[in-house]
């Protein structure tokens, strides 16, 4: 029966919610400055009548304490901010990008809406909730440090009571009316470097004058090929990418230096930290040879998404039951990264992939971070259904089987 009444509830808020999605991807905001998007949450949630914490510059957290009894507090996550990069398609006309330098291109809004959906069904249904319910909607999940961990560094969460967490991200690879997901680790640490050779510059047609930093840094891109396959335990999956590589002008002159940028992707601390010594010593060695020297600098970035078998397995039941969604068990993780680790470092719970692809348009099926990315916004009626039975179903009172304990 409750089952009838948020799917009742979520095709009543559904129009709603696409239009404030659009809205959003209309005006999108980029990392830490999601003000306008903020004000528009804040104001939905208060005519709800949510209890509003605002413990960063941006974002919110918001809490319904339900009325029929229990001492459970499930949060439920959406990140807000838009990427700082234009968009492109006219498949999107009505609601394309109007800020320059910004858009929804990971489908954020998209995430926004759902969780603002489903604050509607829970508010609606209120009576039905056991314990209380905090939605977190994230700011800065794009950008280091990552909004997510400015957030557990506020306590409030702590603070909250939170016994587990879940959150979703829009899946291109995916139909509506699927969700995905997998034990244990699912997405990667997504680590960076810089890395520039000093060598010395001079006429491209005087070569014995000079130290050619390209010469070099094209060496030590080839080289770097070889630390996943003669470092890396082959049973470890890792990444190493030279992601941008500059250097020089014009064609007659070598330049001074070279600048590269890259990643290592990897599911541990310790194996990032043992590339990035294999990066840093065979780029070293190969430029001392050539007679130039190099700076480099690491930095670190999420932890890995590591989810709780517990929370993977009750969001599965949840979601099997659900009439018209499947729930697909992911051959193996995503070497994407995601601030949602940090909340999974304090608290257990579930990351999971939400189908967005479309079989009607085949403008939903764009690549993450495309310009041309999109979704297909009847996902929202899987998200906000999974979300909502997650709360009503485990009345509130997240907790792992008994032997887990
Ligand atoms: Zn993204
Ligand atoms: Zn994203």
């Amino acid at each position: 029966m409750i089952s009838d009444l948020i799917g009742q509830q979520a095709l009543k808020v559904f129009p709603e919610m696409v239009a404030f999605r659009r809205d959003l991807h209309r005006n999108p905001e980029i990392s830490y400055k999601e003000f306008r998007t903020t004000e528009r949450i804040i104001a939905e949630l208060a005519a709800l009548g949510y209890e509003i914490h605002r413990p960063l510059q941006t974002g919110c957290v918001a809490v319904l304490r339900g009325d029929a009894g229990g001492k459970g507090v499930l949060a439920l996550r959406a990140d807000i901010d838009a990427l700082p990069m234009d968009e492109e398609g006219e498949h999107k006309q009505e609601f394309i990008s109007q800020v320059p330098g910004a858009a929804h291109c990971c489908g954020h809004d998209l995430h926004t809406a759902n969780l603002l959906g489903t604050a509607h069904i829970l508010a609606s249904l209120k009576a039905y909730v056991a314990g209380t319910v905090v939605l977190v909607f994230q700011p800065g999940e794009e950008k280091p440090p990552g909004g997510a961990r400015l957030l557990m560094e506020t306590g409030l969460l702590q603070k909250l009571g939170v016994q587990a967490i879940y959150g979703l991200h829009a899946y291109p690879y995916a139909g509506v009316g699927e969700i995905a997901l997998i034990k244990g680790p699912m997405m990667a640490r997504p680590d960076e470097f810089e890395l520039t050779v000093h060598g010395k510059g001079g006429h491209a047609a005087i070569p014995q004058k000079t130290v050619d930093p390209v010469v070099i840094a094209a060496q030590i891109v080839t080289v770097l090929q070889s630390i996943v396959s003669r470092n890396v335990n082959p049973l470890d999956a890792a990444v190493v990418t030279v992601g941008k590589i500059a250097g020089g002008s014009v064609c007659n002159v070598i330049p001074d230096e070279v600048a590269m940028l890259g990643t290592i992707r990897s599911f541990s601390q310790a194996l990032s930290t043992q590339i990035s010594a294999r990066i840093e010593g065979m780029a070293r060695g190969i430029a001392e040879a050539a007679g130039a020297t190099i700076s480099y600098r690491y930095i670190s970035g999420y932890p890995a998404v590591v989810n709780t078998d517990w929370a993977v397995d009750a969001l599965k039941q949840t979601a099997d039951g659900i009439p018209g969604v499947s729930v697909v068990t992911l051959p193996e993780p995503l070497m994407a990264g995601e601030d949602f680790s940090f909340y999974l470092q304090e608290f257990p719970g579930a990351y999971f992939y939400l189908g967005t692809g479309s079989n009607e348009a085949e403008s939903n099926s764009w690549n993450w971070h495309h310009p041309r990315f999109n979704v297909d916004e009847k996902a929202m009626l899987t998200g906000m259904s999974v979300l909502a039975e997650l709360v009503l179903k485990t009345k509130a009172t997240p907790h792992p089987p008994i032997d887990d304990v």
